[in-house]
Parts: structure tokens; C-alpha cells; sequence
């Protein structure tokens, strides 16, 4: 929530193939992103939860930045109602950008619904309960289809461009011989990605996050201060944990946590307590799904 000498604010970068989905853009994303290594012209989407500081005050900084860009660069940028006046406001106090093409779109979805969608994948989003309107996403990449080289080689069927439609699930003509798409290929499942801001428990999470292979949620405090995650509408680790049970989630991180903890595993164990696959972010963490 509050920037620490080890933590900053809230952002989550995801990169899947050519683009780079960016979680909320907290102060400070910017400098992040140069000590990760992650070139600002890779963020071709921003996803944010809600207008709380900690997690939009770096989005000028980044825009000013990508703004100055040599080749012109267009952001998909997604929030809750009122994103649009809001990004208005934004980008009227800092000079213009002349770079970067924004597209900026609203959500205040009942229940899940889905935002965005191509070849690859889709994102959907659902409101949760804040003291701000605050919306999850979830990055569900499609099932594909993975050619089955030992299949093909026993066929004699080299390596080649001819193999793009066998994975579009289209048959091939081999020498004569027509390659039978179910032994050519099989399918693999694709990857779910839910991100879980500031909310208290709710159904929405539960269905954002069902059967995703990771969660990442907040959790600003260890179950011993309940009473003030009820306060401030946020969680604490055991009830982040619940939501990872309850959606049948593979793994959990927790993130987002109140400057008072000055180590992090009080809120570990509290989670763990409920769902095993349970650790706390650290800054420049990395997982590969
Ligand atoms: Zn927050
Ligand atoms: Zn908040």
C-alpha cells in the first residue's frame, strides 16, 4: 500500500508472447520496470482496478515516458466506471503525448464479463467489493494444439510452415498421404491468470478465479487484524486463501501487504493455514507458467 525501502506499490507485468499486460501501474512502476529489465514499449495493455494512488500513480510517469517513444506505440488501457474521465484529468496535467495512442475503455460488469478477446486469449473482469469501484481481471489463455513431432516423424513429415495448419487444427496432405489430425496433434490447456486487488472477501473473486493455475491477491494483513481488513474493505492472507480454495485455484501470491509488516511471514502461514501453495510476493519475483 505504502511504498517500504524493500516494497513498491502495486503492478503486476505480465508478458505472453508479443505483449505485456501491465496490473495496475502503482508510483514508481517506471523505475521497476528499468531494474526488471521490462522496456516500457513492451506494455501494450494496462489493466487497472481502481483509482486508489497505490495503484495508478505511476501511469503518467509511464505515459509521459512512452510518449517520447521513436516509433508510436498504442496502449489498451481498461478500468472501472469513471476511468475515462479520470485518464482526462491525467493526461490535461502533464504534457502532451505525442507517441502513444491510448484506447480507453470502462467496465462495471455484473458478475464475470468478459473485456477483451483475440486468437490467443481473453481477459474478463468482475467487480469487487472496495471502498472505491474496484474490478479483478482474469487472462485466460485458449487451449491450443501442439503437433505431435514423434507422430509425424514415423510419417516422414518434415518440419515447416506446413505444421501452422495442423496446429489450426486443419488437416495436411503428406506425399500423397492425408495426416490424421487426432495423431498429428493433442491439446494442451491454456494458462488462467487472475489478479485480485483491494476487495473484501466476495463471490466475484471466487468466480473470477475459478481453476486458475495462479491467483495473485491482495492481503493486507495476517488474520490477527481482521477488524482492521474490515475497516479499510481489504483482506487478510486466510481470506485470500479461502477465495484460492473455493475457486479451486493451483497457486496462490499474496501481495499488497500493510506497511506495519516488515517481514512477510506471519501472513504466509496465516494463508497457508488454508491453501498449501500459498507464498508472498517479494519485488521483481518472476513465475513462469
Ligand atoms: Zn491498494
Ligand atoms: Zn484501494
Amino acid at each position: 500500500m505504502v511504498p517500504t525501502k524493500e516494497r513498491n506499490a502495486s503492478s503486476v507485468f505480465l508478458r505472453y508472447k508479443n505483449e505485456g499486460i501491465l496490473f495496475d501501474c502503482g508510483e514508481g512502476t517506471q523505475r521497476q520496470m528499468n531494474i526488471a529489465g521490462i522496456p516500457r514499449s513492451k506494455v501494450t495493455k494496462l489493466l487497472i482496478s481502481h483509482w486508489h494512488g497505490d495503484h495508478v500513480l505511476g501511469i503518467g510517469g509511464l505515459l509521459q515516458t512512452m510518449g517520447k517513444a521513436e516509433q508510436s506505440l498504442v496502449v489498451d488501457i481498461y478500468g472501472p466506471r469513471d476511468t475515462k474521465k479520470r485518464m482526462y484529468h491525467l493526461l490535461n496535467s502533464i504534457t502532451p503525448l505525442p507517441n502513444v495512442k491510448l484506447k480507453i475503455s470502462e467496465a462495471n460488469p455484473k458478475g464475470v464479463q468478459r473485456i477483451f478477446e483475440n486468437r490467443d486469449y481473453v481477459i474478463e473482469c468482475a467487480s469487487l467489493k472496495h471502498n472505491a469501484p474496484c474490478i479483478g481481471y482474469s487472462f485466460i489463455e485458449k487451449d491450443r494444439l501442439r503437433v505431435n513431432m514423434a507422430y509425424l516423424k514415423k510419417m516422414g513429415v518434415r518440419e515447416g510452415p506446413h505444421l501452422k495448419k495442423l496446429q489450426a487444427g486443419k488437416s495436411i496432405v503428406w506425399k500423397g498421404k492425408t495426416v490424421d489430425i487426432k495423431k498429428a496433434t493433442y491439446p494442451v490447456k491454456g494458462k488462467k491468470i487472475v489478479y485480485v486487488a483491494d476487495t473484501v472477501p466476495c463471490d466475484n473473486a471466487i468466480l473470477l478465479a475459478k481453476d486458475a493455475d495462479l491467483l495473485i491477491s491482495e492481503a493486507s494483513y495476517a488474520s490477527s487484524l481482521q477488524g482492521k481488513a474490515e475497516q479499510y474493505s481489504h483482506l487478510t492472507a486466510k481470506q485470500a486463501a479461502l477465495t484460492a480454495n473455493r475457486a479451486g485455484a493451483k497457486k496462490l501470491v499474496l501481495t499488497h501487504f500493510s506497511q506495519r509488516y516488515k517481514t512477510t511471514e506471519e501472513i504466509e502461514d496465516d494463508a497457508r493455514a488454508v491453501f498449501n501453495n500459498a507464498v508472498c510476493a517479494h519485488d521483481f519475483m518472476k513465475i513462469k507458467l
